[in-house]
């Protein structure tokens, strides 16, 4: 699969030496000074992405897909078309495709260059989503990775890993949980982790 990163700005992390918040504060403070940038504004933009967008509106798309199967497959022909119906668009977040979970696959997504990943989804990165330690071994070991995660695959299932760029980013549609029928999409969005989006995780079933 090509991996041709036409890198925006937004990948500047990419770049940062092995300090990046000092780095990143010591520029903020800068430009603050300097009069070009507004700190109000940029805690405004981490805000939304780490909590108000964060990977809640990601699980809002899987728990549709769970319960609306023309809605589903839409998802899965044109992802970024069903997610930005949904209101979902944006920076970070052209070019989505889904890949779906089943008995047979496994599917975990990584970007062995740098970070991309579907901000409108999922929010911010995790830092494990950035390190070089997951950049190398989910490509290399998939399934020592998963298992360090906590993730059993079944005997069944093979692992097929997407490497994200920032032409096409992935989310994962995970096995709807067993013990959830019935549940309606409002109820099964909690059940929907960010881990379970990237691959890294799955779906828990309802508490009991
Ligand atoms: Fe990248």
């Amino acid at each position: 699969m090509p991996h041709d990163h036409a890198h925006d700005p937004d990948h500047a992390h990419a770049v940062l030496p092995s300090e990046p918040a000092l780095r990143v504060k010591a520029l903020e403070t800068l430009l603050t000074e300097k009069g070009l940038v507004d700190p109000a504004a940029l805690d405004e933009i981490i805000d939304s992405y780490q909590d108000k967008i964060g990977p809640k509106n990601g699980a809002k798309v899987i728990a549709r897909a769970w319960t609306d199967p023309a809605f589903k497959a839409a998802l899965l022909a044109d992802g970024t078309a069903a997610v930005s119906e949904m209101g979902f668009y944006g920076r970070q977040g052209e070019h989505v495709t889904v890949v779906e979970n089943t008995p047979e696959v496994h599917n975990m997504v990584v970007c062995t260059l740098c970070s991309c990943y579907p901000w409108p989804l999922l929010g911010i990165p995790p830092a494990w989503y950035k390190s070089d330690a997951y950049r190398a071994r989910a490509v290399r070991e998939p399934r020592a990775v998963l298992a360090e995660f906590g993730v059993t695959l079944l005997p069944t299932q093979k692992v097929r890993v997407w490497d994200s760029t920032a032409e096409m980013r992935y989310l994962v549609l995970p096995m709807r949980p067993e013990g959830t029928e019935g549940m309606s999409a409002a109820e099964l969005a909690p059940l929907v982790s960010r881990d379970a989006m990237v691959g890294t995780g799955i779906a828990r079933g309802p508490k009991p």
